[in-house]
């Protein structure tokens, strides 16, 4: 679905590329999830697909993206708003217009989409993302990840093949990010939307990956594989990643979930290694009843 053909980017006056030896393909229906150290070259990767690099940042690319078969070096952005819907970070800086409705509608106004198949597309992406009953409402009135959720609706009802995302849950508490997450999944299971998504949050998000490309440095080459089978090696993991790791776990868990069911025999082997207060505590507990135990309160009273 997305196609990266040996693609580097070097911007206007830097020497050494920003994105390098980037040729792998995104499947179809997929949650490829982004990930890497901060400057690795993640946005840069992602205005590749939406067309934003190089037509708006300026700089060179060399190589071949293709979405959906689409060049998006010879199309502009807006020519590619019916294959690919971008959006970013902040949802406030996405906004055109005031209401939910009128920004849905606003993609499909400027694309020339018919009234009557607007009305419709509206509708659909007000159920899909259950904004039905915010229709009215003025967008700056809406909680995070309201917005972020009017925001993904707003490119979606052009009905893009591919998704796009920067980081679209950095900015939002943990109940509106998991919101947001929600209506993704909806769109990989439901409508077999593509989704590429950066995002380094990564305790929210890997459990629900398909996929993940790991940009390990700047200007190297990615690692794109299973999400279990990445985060073994990536420089960047969730902390439940480094607790498998450290246990020499394979695989290793995504979630806290995973570490759980896999936690028993870790205990056990541990259990002998306990820290002195720990060791005290169950001494206390496994004291026969009336015995002195040696709980700390006890000692000092
Ligand atoms: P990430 O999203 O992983 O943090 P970016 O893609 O934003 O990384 O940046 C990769 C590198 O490219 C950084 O060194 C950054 O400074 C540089 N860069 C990003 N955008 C531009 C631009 N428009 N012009 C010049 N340099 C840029
Ligand atoms: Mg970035």
């Amino acid at each position: 679905m997305i196609r990266f053909e040996n693609v580097s980017v070097t911007y206007d006056d830097t020497e050494a590329p920003s994105l390098h030896g980037v040729d792998l393909t995104v499947p179809e229906g997929e949650l490829c999830l982004l990930v890497g150290p901060s400057g690795v070259g993640k946005s840069t990767l992602l205005g590749t697909v939406s067309g934003l690099v190089p037509h708006f940042t300026g700089g060179t690319l060399h190589g071949r993206v293709t979405v959906a078969g689409r060049d998006t070096r010879t199309h502009k952005p807006r020519e590619l708003a019916d294959v690919v819907g971008t959006v970013g970070q902040d949802p406030l800086a996405h906004f055109v217009t005031d209401t939910v409705e009128d920004e849905l509608a606003y993609g499909m106004e400027s694309l020339g989409v018919p009234p009557h198949t607007m009305r419709r597309r509206v509708e659909e992406t007000l159920d899909l993302l259950g904004l039905a009953g915010l229709r009215d409402r003025p967008i700056a009135t809406l909680s995070g990840g309201q917005q972020q959720r009017v925001a993904i609706g707003s490119v979606l009802t052009t009905h893009p093949a591919v998704l796009v995302l920067d980081e679209p849950t950095s900015a939002l508490d943990p109940g509106a990010a998991e919101e947001v997450l929600a209506v993704l999944q909806r769109l990989v299971h439901d409508l077999g939307t593509t989704v590429l998504m950066a995002e380094h949050r990564l305790e929210r998000v890997v459990q629900y990956a398909d996929r993940v490309i790991l940009l390990p440095g700047p200007g190297e080459a990615p690692v794109m594989g299973e999400p279990a089978e990445v985060m073994a090696v990536s420089p960047v993991h969730p902390p439940v990643v480094g607790l498998g790791r450290l246990a020499g776990w394979s695989p290793v868990p995504l979630s806290v979930r995973d570490a759980r069911r896999r936690a028993a025999p870790l205990r056990e082997r541990l259990a002998p290694l306990a820290p002195p207060a720990a060791q005290e505590a169950r001494e206390a507990r496994e004291a026969p009843e009336g015995a002195p135990r040696r709980a700390g309160f006890l000692r000092r009273a």
